[in-house]
């Protein structure tokens, strides 16, 4: 992709390659007219927040360009300013659209920022979202604590029953937004059907007023899922998580329709959520090429380690898409899939210590994570996910807390529930661990 030969107008969302996706994660899509270093193997950091203008008129021809992307098409970008675009980004919206099957992607500071950033644009004052009940904490920060004062409503309904939406849908519904898996509790959220659903919903409405889905996909990332293969209008990804691998980081990204591209670029350049390029060039360069590698070794030990949990006499119950005991097992087989067809159940566990109250089964969630913070070598207390280490949490306590005590039920998950997020090391030593840890409560 080095190489500056002049690019083929191909259909950008389906392009027929020899090569392998591994192989893409690489090179990305093609020969790239974002690569500006005409004799570096891999690109260098692009440390430059302003650019060269050769005249005035270049100058002009630039800023008439950008968010252009109809006029635009494949032609040589001009960059002015790190805010409206630069290579190291540029470069890996090109990879992210094509590994996710996107027509493009637009980068931005982090997971949130690009949750704020898709949902920005696709409403206004007077709007509504269905959202599912089971989010990140922070997302459903973002809809409490934000949203009312923009007069946006937002609707949380268990959508594992699709039915459910018929309880809120009304002519202000504008986007259904979810994660699937589910942040913490793994719930999976059966993508094809609710496409069905929603094309039937929109047969009465005009082309500006169709309701979107948007799938947040961090948890099972480009490698186990591609939500708009399976009928999503956008898929979001933070970026910090599991895509860059390493929790070296921050990151996030939307990927859609090239309809969309234009308002992203603009609400990324007024809002000023840019992500870094030292981050994107480390995502690009570690991230990517690694996806396959890290995500085959990580499903491989989610999977042993599931089992061993759920024969373990403490534990209460396991959720992993990967275990027939799964509630949705069945769609997670038809949805989380490689890219080569295989069933990618991913690399997060959700699992529930047993105990006779929801006090005590909370005491005992904490008693675990304290053992586990002093003395296992493998786990580690902390929240974030998609490391090269494996990381253990409590949501009710930590990354869910903005949720109350009384609201954990209906928000989907256990007040003794535990996070796990499988890391690089064997499997072996991991189960070793938590097996020490759970004698201990
Ligand atoms: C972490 C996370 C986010 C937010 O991403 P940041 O990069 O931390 O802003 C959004 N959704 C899910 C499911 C996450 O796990």
């Amino acid at each position: 992709m080095s190489k500056k030969t002049s690019l083929k107008k191909t259909k950008e969302s389906k392009i027929d390659s020899k090569y392998s996706m591994d192989t893409h994660l690489i090179y990305g899509k093609n020969v790239s007219n974002k690569w500006d270093y005409s004799h570096h193997v891999t690109a260098p950091i692009s440390s430059s927040t302003t650019f060269r203008l050769d005249s005035v008129e270049r100058g002009a021809e630039g800023f008439l360009q950008f968010a252009q992307t109809e006029t635009q098409g494949d032609k040589q970008p001009i960059f002015i300013y790190d805010r409206l675009g630069e290579p190291n980004k540029d470069m890996l919206e090109e990879n992210l659209a094509y590994i996710e099957k996107g027509e493009m992607a637009v980068t931005y500071t982090s997971g949130m920022a690009a949750i704020s950033a898709v949902l920005g644009v696709l409403t206004k004052s007077g709007d509504e979202i269905i959202t599912h009940t089971t989010l990140y904490g922070c997302t459903i920060s973002l809809f409490n604590n934000w949203y009312p004062r923009y007069n946006i409503g937002v609707h949380p309904i268990d959508l594992t029953n699709l039915k459910n939406i018929n309880s809120v849908l009304n002519e202000n519904t504008k986007v259904i937004y979810f994660e699937t898996p589910a942040n913490p509790n793994m719930d999976i959220i059966n993508i094809i059907e609710l496409r069905k659903l929603v094309d039937k919903i929109n047969e009465k409405r005009s082309v500006d007023n169709k309701i979107k889905i948007v799938v947040d996909n961090t948890f099972a990332t480009s490698f186990s899922q591609r939500p708009i293969e399976l009928g999503s209008d956008f898929t979001i990804h933070s970026l910090t998580k599991g895509m860059g691998g390493f929790g070296t980081d921050m990151g996030g990204v939307v990927i859609g329709k090239n309809k969309y591209r234009d308002a992203l670029l603009l609400y990324r350049k007024d809002f000023g959520a840019v992500l870094n390029t030292k981050s994107a060039w480390a995502i690009l360069t570690y991230g990517l090429p690694s996806l396959a590698l890290r995500q085959r070794q990580q499903i491989k030990s989610s999977i042993k380690i599931a089992e061993f949990l759920e024969n373990h006499p403490k534990v209460e119950f396991v959720k992993y898409p990967g275990l027939k005991s799964h509630p949705q097992y069945k769609i997670a087989k038809k949805q989380m899939l490689d890219f080569y067809g295989n069933f990618a159940p991913g690399s997060l566990i959700y699992f529930v210590l047993k105990g006779n109250s929801p006090e005590k089964t909370k005491e005992n969630g904490k008693k675990l994570m304290n053992y586990v913070a002093d003395n296992a070598y493998t786990m580690t207390l902390a929240v974030s996910l998609g490391h090269t280490r494996t990381l253990i949490e409590h949501p009710a306590s930590m990354t869910h807390s903005v949720v109350p005590a009384d609201k954990l039920a209906e928000r989907g998950f256990e007040a003794g529930g535990v996070r796990l997020a499988i890391g690089l090391e064997k499997a072996e030593d991991i189960i070793m661990d938590l097996e020490e840890s759970l004698k201990q409560i």
